[in-house]
């Protein structure tokens, strides 16, 4: 059920992303980019944050908010000190595209173009529906009021928790440079930091619904069990393997076997869900073994793992069952190394590499876009 509404979400977020892409409310914006994807973050968010405007230099070239940037450095610096994973939080800004003067620098958006927005705005809010949004700058906590009226300051309510249509809301500072001058450095830090500490004390007073969420989804624990219970992998390994099987399900029936949540990371494909903790909250019995300061072994005794699992793998397909073979038998006694070079030689990951190059950036944390063979990054 919980897997039906995502999807539901899912679909109803890309109809709005191409409402959005077909705006042309603001005359000095109505060619540029709009910044409203799937890069945005998870539908599924218990946090949104709201900045104010995509910026010339970062998301109006990433097409990912808070991103490319020394601002969007900034905001990452931020989340990773206070241990919040981009890729588990949805990012917005108050207005959708980037705003320039007529020298073609960034400019503040205006009234209107705040306003016009808005519908926009409130349509993200109701579909991510988070516990907590966090405005970044006055500009956001501004657009907020044009949704529904509150009578908040930055100056004033900086790192409050309050109450607004019926959700937590945190106003912190923007994470530019310029407004480093009034919110230190040290500062911005603790202001991250709580809004952690707010999630967190929320998600205790909601353990049931977490926990819950924090299990893996039938179809992708299926398949993890299907691949252990075949061979022994390790944590870095087993992450590859999944995105291979992935891709060649794309490639070959034209679709992807299951929603898990795949992005770019340093060292190549990662997904989300198969974090550690979701497969050992997931897997009774699952072992992991650290073996070097970075990775982990996750392996089954024969006689012993899985037993709870071994139903839901015997409700693969043949189809499926020879598809993960086929990748296991190709790629699954590689070394780490030589799996990371296959897993750069496929399409959606040469397709990234080629944009990164291109437009000088970096585009960790990104949802990877399933693609065929075929498809050149544009
Ligand atoms: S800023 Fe928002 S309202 Fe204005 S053109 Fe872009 S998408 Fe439309």
């Amino acid at each position: 059920m919980e897997e039906l509404f995502n999807k539901i979400n899912e679909q109803e977020f890309d109809n709005l992303c191409n409402s959005v892409k077909s705006c042309e409310l603001c005359p000095r914006m109505a060619s540029s980019q709009r910044i409203l994807s799937r890069a945005s973050g998870s539908v599924s968010a218990k946090i949104m944050f709201i900045a104010e405007a995509p910026g010339r230099l970062g998301a109006d070239q990433s097409a990912i908010p808070l991103h490319g940037d020394k601002t969007g450095h900034n905001f990452e610096a931020l989340l990773k000190f206070a241990n919040l994973e981009r890729s588990e939080l949805f990012i917005t800004n108050a207005v959708l595209c980037n705003p320039r003067d007529t020298d073609g620098n960034n400019s503040t958006p205006t009234k209107s173009e705040i306003f016009n927005c808005t519908k926009f705005l409130k349509s993200q809010i109701e579909l991510i529906n988070p516990e907590i949004i966090v405005t970044l700058g006055a500009t956001a906590l501004h657009a907020l009021n044009l949704i529904e009226p509150h009578s908040l300051s930055l100056k004033i309510n900086v790192r409050t928790v309050n109450t607004w249509l019926q959700k937590k809301l945190i106003p912190l500072y923007h994470p530019g440079q310029r407004a480093m001058l009034h919110r230190s450095l040290a500062n911005q830090r603790s202001d991250y930091q709580f809004v952690n500490d707010t999630f967190k004390q929320l998600s205790r007073k909601t353990s049931y619904r977490i926990s819950k969420t924090s299990l893996l989804k039938e179809d992708i624990l299926a398949i993890v069990s299907y691949i252990l219970n075949k061979q022994k992998l390790t944590y870095f390994a087993l992450h590859k393997i999944f995105y291979l099987i992935e891709y060649n399900s794309f490639l070959n029936f034209g679709h992807r076997l299951t929603t898990a949540y795949i992005i770019r990371q340093k060292d190549g494909p990662y997904c989300t869900d198969l974090h550690i903790n979701r497969l050992r909250n997931s897997i009774d019995g699952l072992q992991t073994k650290f073996i070097s300061k970075t990775s982990f072994v996750v392996y089954k005794e024969k006689e012993s793992l899985f037993a709870s699992t071994d139903d839901l793998s015997d409700k693969l397909s043949d189809e499926t069952t020879k598809m993960i073979d086929y990748v296991l038998e190709k790629y699954g006694a590689k070394s780490n190394a030589s799996l990371k070079r296959s897993v750069y030689f496929t399409r959606p990951m040469r397709n990234i590499l080629f944009y990164e190059n291109n437009h000088k950036i970096n585009l960790y944390n990104t949802p990877i876009q399933f693609v065929d063979q075929f498809t050149l990054a544009t």
